[in-house]
């Protein structure tokens, strides 16, 4: 759950940059955060590492925040995310150990 500062935050970020800059913000973001999960794999997981992995887990969770929220994307996404734990939840339960 966001704070009341976060949201004010996020707005005045959408507006003085606009959508077109957030959204591409949000896909410079997934990709730093993709680059930084196959460090994590690749090299020995020493405290930089994991912490450029939390840095870029929390720039990819803001820009997600910022473009659901100014989308009107909340509702659809929390339903695909039903959908789809709904659908992992099958996948363990079917696989056997
Ligand atoms: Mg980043």
């Amino acid at each position: 759950m966001q704070s009341n500062l976060e949201i004010k935050t996020m707005q005045e970020a959408w507006e003085r940059w606009g959508g077109t800059a957030q959204v591409m913000q949000l896909a410079e973001e997934s990709v730093e955060l993709a680059h930084a999960c196959h460090k994590i794999v690749r090299k020995p997981k020493g405290l930089t590492e994991l912490n450029k992995l939390a840095e870029e887990i929390a720039d990819a969770e803001i820009m997600v925040q910022t473009v659901k929220m100014h989308l009107a994307l909340n509702d659809l996404v929390a339903s695909y995310r039903d959908l789809k734990m709904n659908r992992l939840k099958r996948r363990l339960d079917n696989v056997r150990p």
